[in-house]
């Protein structure tokens, strides 16, 4: 999404090979206008799948996620991280090691949210490693509903998420593909025929 890409190029910030901060907006700062064209463009990628809910995970996932549920007229739902689980019962629950963060977590989702014949997009912010997307898959399996795709805003194609992802199966969709951010400098690999 060639937007998308100028909005990297304009205002990411290389942390290091393996991290591009975009707080601008995505992260921190949200850029709205933005946010709707990356929701059209899931949009259109998903009108006829059959899409009955949006899962994505807090917080950078919601953005892209509401304005995508707006253009498919379906509601979302994210999952809550959680530092240890508490006797809390209803929840589907994964665990999430954090890429940026270097910690696990628990992240979950109130059953009553999510339903066996539930077709669902599962969206987030970015994709290195794919356990952030590897969890809400997990989650809609535990609920018996069907993962329909995964969208992803900003893959980045030198780490391994978008294989694990495609290995199992999952539909993969990503906005933006990152091959290196070697040298602090974004390169993107070619969109996906
Ligand atoms: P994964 O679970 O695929 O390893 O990592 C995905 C999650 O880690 C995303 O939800 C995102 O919050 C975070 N993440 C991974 N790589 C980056 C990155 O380069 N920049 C930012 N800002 N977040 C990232």
């Amino acid at each position: 999404m060639e937007l998308l890409k100028q909005k990297i190029v304009h205002e990411g910030i290389v942390l290091n090979n393996n991290v591009l901060k975009v707080d601008s907006f995505l992260n921190h700062q949200i850029d709205p206008k933005l946010m709707l064209e990356i929701g059209k463009y899931f949009a259109e990628l998903y009108r006829e799948a059959g899409i009955t809910k949006i899962l994505t995970i807090e917080s950078s996932g919601i953005a892209p996620a509401v304005f995508t549920a707006l253009q498919l007229d379906v509601t979302v739902v994210f999952a809550r991280k959680r530092k240890s689980l508490t006797l809390q019962t209803d929840l589907y629950t994964e665990t999430v090691h954090s890429f940026t963060k270097k910690e696990t977590n628990e992240v979950s989702v109130s059953q009553k949210f999510l339903n066996s014949n539930d077709r669902i997009l599962i969206i987030d912010d970015f994709l290195a490693n794919g356990d952030a997307a590897l969890a809400m898959a997990r989650i809609v399996e535990q609920a018996q509903a069907t993962v329909a795709g995964i969208g992803i805003v900003i893959e980045k194609t030198f780490q391994p998420g978008f294989s694990r992802l495609k290995e199992l199966g999952y539909r993969v969709d990503s906005l933006a593909r990152i091959a290196s951010l070697e040298n602090g400098q974004v390169y993107f690999a070619p969109n996906l025929p």
